[in-house]
């Protein structure tokens, strides 16, 4: 019987927090390119070592439609179909399962155990994604500081690369606005956004910082080039 995503919500409402542990893969480069092509066999590479299940579903939600679901090996072809567009995929799936792989296993031990859920965002056309979304914007035309609702995407928010950010008018300017976080923290915005990301969501933090797993490691490579890892700890689950 194929397991479906309604397995996760009521195992996860019984952990004692709630809150899981989020770690964004992102390319350490936001002005270079990463292909659809590049994306689908990324997720392909995923499906094929076991991480993900070629047998259960996968989500496709392209922004502005609606979430849809379909058999794993025909995600990667509706990753290509998304041209000019923002797609995110995502599939649910459990340390305990046959044959699964986990990239954060330690000497052949999920770690930890429970249910991972991955999600590939894919930026095509002009908007990009802040896995971390800002609380406060400062635009580089005007010094004014401004609070844009920036549409949510999955477990980011989108950042339109064609429409005024702020009220002078001005276009968001990665290489000299910048984006304040909620901690306080401020970054330039080409820190803070990005083309790509592979998110893992785990009950808690593995231990190891980094993939440990080479193969996954070097699927990651081909498509993103170098990356950078942000943590989100102890945040609700993506719904
Ligand atoms: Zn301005």
């Amino acid at each position: 019987m194929p397991v479906t995503r309604e397995r996760v919500d009521p195992q996860r409402d019984q952990s004692e927090l709630g809150l899981v542990h989020r770690r964004w893969l992102v390319p350490d480069d936001v002005r270079r390119p990463v292909s659809l092509p590049q994306l689908a066999r990324l997720w392909r590479g995923l499906i094929e070592l076991g991480v993900l299940s070629a047998r259960d579903e996968v989500r496709l939600h392209r922004f502005g439609g609606q979430p849809a679901d379909m058999p794993a090996p025909a995600s990667p072809g509706a990753l290509l179909a998304g041209a000019g567009s923002a797609s995110l995929v995502t599939q649910v799936v459990w340390t305990d399962e046959e044959g699964r792989r986990d990239p954060y296993a330690l000497e052949g031990e999920p770690d930890p155990e429970g249910f991972r859920d991955y999600t590939l965002y894919a930026m095509d056309g002009p908007r990009l994604l802040l896995p971390i979304p800002p609380a406060a914007w400062i635009c580089s035309r005007c010094q004014k500081r401004s609070a844009p609702e920036l549409p949510r995407f999955g477990e980011g928010a989108l950042l339109d690369l064609e429409t005024p950010l702020c009220a002078c008018g001005g276009m968001p300017d990665l290489e000299t606005d910048r984006g304040e976080l909620r901690s306080g923290a401020i970054f330039l915005a080409q820190e803070l956004c990005c083309r790509a990301a592979l998110s893992i969501e785990l009950p808690r933090a593995p231990q190891s910082e980094e993939l440990p797993d080479a193969r996954v490691s070097e699927l990651l490579r081909e498509a993103f080039g170098s990356t950078d890892e942000l943590e989100d700890d102890e945040v609700p689950p993506a719904e």
